[in-house]
């Protein structure tokens, strides 16, 4: 293990406020009127789930008429393009630069309402700001309602999106992105599907062991990640993972495994897994399970008990995504994963590339 040296000391900033608690959305309409000006508007942007329950949901939001409710698609996750599309969108059906943007959903679409906040202060298109402390300013402020746990976005430093032009997934990593505000309600993620519960919960388990099993390392980072898998394990080994405890645990091991992350950095799973999702599509959280399942070799004190963890909760892993590729994807999925400098350099130290060989990773993908 490297503990940090003076020269990578980052600053490590965590959301300054928030509610918790089953019927803390509530909270929300109070928390903005304390926020917006007499004639401030705010933007909210919900999943697209919450469509199906419009009027019911609709109801339940603190509303002005100039104010904007957007429903994110999520089927894909969020790109570049995506996002400048709702920031055009946004700002010619607003007409002003809104004080507070409201996100509500999962992690894709929390990101869209971070990269919005970001980008209404900042000029620009969001691929200009993919990288480290690229932004200049702070956003707008903004309030993160999360309705499924595991990414940790609602508590981290960066908004991921996939740039196809670069055949790149990476997000504005910055302080500025972290939220303002956020409401942790665990009645909003009790319609989550059980698939994609599992999947979306694995986030944080994969964020955490990542993190412990790395070269770089902070304490307080390492605190955060070992009380996330902890409660990772309690809720996924045993009994109903879906009960309200158990919701109201996952919010908060994502809320930590978000704030672990910001502190060190992921591993091997992330890199291969951003491959996945940008060659073939395959969505994030499904994606870090499929490439976790294939990792025994280097993950070994892990993957035998995420395995486990899927089996009692009746959870199939998917196998046989990388069949019948064309010699271009394998390519692409190769580049798509060797990118990744800092993470392989955090599982592998800096010469990652004499163990990541184009034969080594295209065996390794040849196993999901
Ligand atoms: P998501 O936001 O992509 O949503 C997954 C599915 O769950 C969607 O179909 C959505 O409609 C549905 N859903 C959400 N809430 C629901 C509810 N209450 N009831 C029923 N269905 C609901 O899911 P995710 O897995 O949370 O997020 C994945 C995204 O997060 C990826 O784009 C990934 O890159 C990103 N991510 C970001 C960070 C970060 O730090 N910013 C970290 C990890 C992952
Ligand atoms: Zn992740």
């Amino acid at each position: 293990m490297i503990s940090s040296t003076f020269s990578d000391f980052k600053i490590c900033k965590n959301v300054p406020t928030f509610t918790f608690g089953q019927g803390a959305f509530s909270s929300l309409g109070k928390f903005l009127e304390q926020r917006r000006s007499a004639e401030g508007r705010v933007a909210f942007y919900l999943d697209h789930f919450f469509l199906k329950d419009k009027q019911i949901f609709a109801a339940l939001l603190p509303t002005r008429a100039s104010d904007l409710v957007v429903y994110v698609d999520t089927t894909k996750e969020p790109s570049t393009h995506s996002v400048n599309a709702l920031l055009d969108h946004s700002l010619s059906s607003l007409g002003v630069v809104p004080d507070v943007v409201v996100g509500i959903g999962g992690g894709s679409t929390l990101d869209v309402a971070k990269a919005l906040s970001n980008l209404f202060r900042n000029p620009g298109r969001a691929e200009d700001y993919q990288g480290w402390d690229l932004l200049k300013s702070p956003g707008v402020f903004k309030i993160g309602v999360p309705t499924i746990s595991g990414t940790g976005a609602e508590a981290s430093r960066t908004c991921v999106m996939t740039n196809y032009e670069k055949r790149l997934k990476l997000g504005m990593n910055s302080e500025f992105t972290v939220f303002d505000h956020l409401i942790l309600d665990p009645n909003l993620s009790e319609t989550v599907p059980r698939d994609q519960y599992f999947f979306t919960g694995m986030d944080t388990y994969i964020h955490c062991l990542e993190s412990l099993d790395g070269r770089f390392r902070n304490p307080v980072g390492d605190a955060f990640s070992r009380e996330a898998l902890r409660l990772c394990q309690e809720i996924y080994s045993a009994g109903e993972m879906q009960s309200v405890a158990n919701r109201e645990k996952l919010m908060v091991a994502s809320y930590l495994g978000g704030c672990a992350i910001g502190f060190s950095f992921v591993g091997l799973v992330h890199p291969f897994s951003a491959a996945l999702s940008v060659v073939l599509g395959i969505h994030h959280c499904v994606a870090n399970c499929i490439v976790l399942s294939a990792m025994g070799e280097f993950y070994p004190q892990w993957v035998p008990n995420f395995s486990e963890m899927a089996r009692q909760q009746g959870v199939l892993i998917p196998s046989g995504v990388t069949t019948g590729l064309s010699d271009d994807d394998w390519e692409g999925l190769y580049q798509a994963t060797i990118v990744h400098e800092k993470p392989l350099a955090n599982a592998l130290g800096d010469n990652f590339r004499d163990t990541l060989t184009r034969e080594k990773v295209r065996q390794i993908f040849s196993r999901m």
